[in-house]
């Protein structure tokens, strides 16, 4: 139902988006992957109606936006630094998109109590912003985001300033939270975990286009450059001069009659499972899943599944 048709953004002589197309369903989360600097907040700004648009499209169930206004777009959007106003409380951080758009104060309150009920705040109206943990102060943000209800709802690296166990909380409470909402949400990160936790399909930005979308399943196993592979946290990259090609970390098994030879060089355990890198004859260093533990030093043989192991361009 969002459906960006050929977008090209300018600044001046830099071409920041450069004819790109992607659609949105309903009630889907697209996570957007891309190296810094790849226009990716540039393309959330242009959707929010608070960049213009050189060619193209933004069509909201079929209904082109480009000329609209920001506030008349029906497209909420948050971002890293949530900016919540530290004078005033959290309802009346809440409720300052609804008071704009005319929204009388009973129905002010009761959409206020809804959304903190949302965000697991229940009666934190009156409290002061300043009192908030960084989590509870996202959460707000969150919540004054979808007051309005928006069809749209675009996040720049929403989780960016917080630290590690908190980002892995809120990115295993957002996805239940955007579909409750019932919003079609653009999710801009530059980590591969957050994405692939968080969308329902990963699009990968590069240069101002759109190199890869998909479900997290295909675009893992199938990344379709050097570029995105790297972008999705795989290591086992190999370029022989003539040809580049990903062996994916699930592909080997120790099996006495495996075609590769291999010293263990390292042994991590992670999430039940070990996470082993390997130094061939050729001095080339793999990394791969293994269900079961192998001793640092121990020499080896791996067989390589054919079908786990991918060109790339
Ligand atoms: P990302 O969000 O992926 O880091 P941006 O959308 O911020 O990327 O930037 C995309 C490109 O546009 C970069 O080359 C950046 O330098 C340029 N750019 C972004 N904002 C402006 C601006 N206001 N004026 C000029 N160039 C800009």
């Amino acid at each position: 139902m969002l459906e960006i048709q050929d977008l090209v953004i300018r600044y001046g002589d830099v071409e920041a988006v450069s004819g790109l197309s992607l659609r949105v369903a309903a009630d889907e989360t697209v996570a957007l992957l891309g190296p810094s600097g790849c226009g990716k907040s540039t393309l959330l700004r242009a959707i929010a109606g608070l960049e213009p648009v050189a060619a193209g499209a933004v069509l909201l169930d079929g209904v082109n936006l480009v000329d609209r206004a920001p506030h008349e777009r029906g497209v909420g959007m948050m971002f890293q630094h949530h900016a919540l106003f530290p004078h005033r409380d959290v309802a009346a951080n809440i409720e300052f998109g609804l008071r704009m758009a005319g929204i009388d104060e009973v129905n002010r309150r009761r959409r206020t109590s809804e959304l903190l009920e949302l965000v697991d705040l229940a009666g934190y109206e009156r409290r002061d912003i300043a009192t908030l943990s960084g989590g509870e102060a996202q959460r707000v943000a969150l919540a004054r985001s979808l007051a309005p209800n928006p069809r749209v709802l675009l996040l720049d690296e929403p989780f960016g300033s917080l630290d590690r166990s908190l980002r892995d909380r809120l990115v295993e409470e957002l996805p239940p939270l955007l579909r409750i909402a019932g919003v079609a949400a653009i999710h801009v990160t530059h980590d591969h975990a957050e994405a692939f936790g968080v969308g329902d399909r990963i699009a990968v930005m590069t240069d101002g286009e759109l190199a890869q979308a998909g479900t997290p399943e295909d675009v893992w196993s199938q990344p379709a450059s050097a570029a995105v592979a790297r972008f999705f946290g795989h290591r086992n990259i190999i370029d022989d001069g003539e040809n580049t090609r990903l062996i994916r970390s699930d592909a080997a098994s120790i099996d006495p009659s495996g075609e590769l030879e291999a010293v263990v060089v390292r042994v991590r355990f992670c999430d039940g499972a070990f996470v082993v890198r390997f130094r061939t004859g050729s001095g080339t260093e793999l990394e791969f899943i293994l269900g079961e533990r192998v001793d640092v030093g121990a020499a080896v043989r791996l067989r390589l599944d054919p079908d786990r192991q991918i060109p790339l361009t």
